[in-house]
């Protein structure tokens, strides 16, 4: 997939820019690949936010709740000016924006983007925990993010996400759909 996106300065980003963020994201129900597209073309819509690796696209076996569709999913990671909370508000706007609308706790939804790691950051708040606290159980959050980042290595971990992915104990099946994203800059007018 190539997704064409409008070239972003880097002086638009201020603090925190050089925090590595991760996302995940996933996705089951109806148009799939439309519904991550337009959450990556919004996540680098975001003030102050700019994306610097897409993962391939992954389909995946369902989590949770039984019968659902299999999701797509794809990690990214971002620099951002954000702080982790504004963050987290940009992100479930866009969720809202893609019409996600939660019923059943872990049951389909058209967009869900998780925040897995801000850097070396840790919190716990009912609000917002990271690390994500279901990433090292989630092959499907841990794949794709293996992808682009193997050796980055999460707070509180002392070995990087390539040992975290290997050693995941998570049988259901995670199947590589396409090659990398490729993030084509087009230079505004
Ligand atoms: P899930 O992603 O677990 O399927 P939701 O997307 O509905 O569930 O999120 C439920 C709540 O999880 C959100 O209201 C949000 O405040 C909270 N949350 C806590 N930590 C995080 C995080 N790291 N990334 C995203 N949401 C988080
Ligand atoms: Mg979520």
């Amino acid at each position: 997939m190539e997704l064409k996106l409008k070239f972003k300065e880097q002086h638009d980003l201020q603090s925190n820019t050089h925090q590595r963020v991760f996302l995940s994201l996933g996705t089951n129900i109806n148009k799939r690949l439309e519904f991550l597209r337009s959450a990556i073309e919004k996540i680098h819509q975001l003030a102050a936010t700019r994306i610097v690796s897409v993962s391939s696209i992954y389909e995946t076996e369902p989590h949770g709740v039984a019968g659902q569709p299999d999701f797509l999913n794809a990690a990214l990671e971002i620099r951002t000016g954000l702080c982790p909370v504004c963050l987290l508000f940009s992100l479930q706007r866009i969720e809202n924006q893609l019409g996600r609308y939660r019923t059943v706790p872990w049951g389909p939804r058209t967009i869900d983007i998780d925040i897995i790691y801000f850097g070396a950051l840790v919190r716990n708040t009912p609000l917002l925990t990271i690390p994500h606290p279901r990433t090292t159980t989630r092959k499907f959050v841990l794949q794709p993010l293996n992808e682009i980042a193997p050796d980055f290595l999460p707070p509180q971990a002392d070995r990087a996400i390539s040992f975290l992915c290997e050693n995941c104990p998570d049988l259901h099946h995670v199947v590589k759909l396409s090659e990398p994203v490729l993030l084509v800059e087009e230079q505004s007018d």
